[in-house]
């Protein structure tokens, strides 16, 4: 699955989640949630490692989660654990 890393904190640009074919990224602009959380979560069961969101990120915070920066190693956990992965 991909990962949205530390960048994503205080962007939460969400091109890519109108980018994901399968909208797996959360929480959307319009949910209640997303004024409360500090990023975009990527659901790692639903993920299909498309890689379309990638290129339109404007922080670069998303990768795939055998190139996720070893800085950033927690995040793959805390995508999952905002989907009670
Ligand atoms: Fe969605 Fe594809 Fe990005 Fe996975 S890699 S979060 S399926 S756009």
């Amino acid at each position: 699955a991909y990962v949205i890393a530390e960048p994503c904190i205080g962007t939460k640009d969400t091109a890519c989640v109108d980018a994901c074919p399968v909208d797996c990224i959360h929480p959307k602009k319009d949910a209640e949630a997303h004024a409360n959380e500090p990023m975009l979560y990527i659901d790692p069961v639903e993920c299909i490692d498309c890689g379309a969101c990638v290129p339109v990120c404007p922080v670069s915070a998303i990768f795939a989660l055998d190139d996720l920066p070893e800085k950033w190693k927690e995040y793959a956990e805390k995508n999952a654990k905002y989907f009670g992965r």
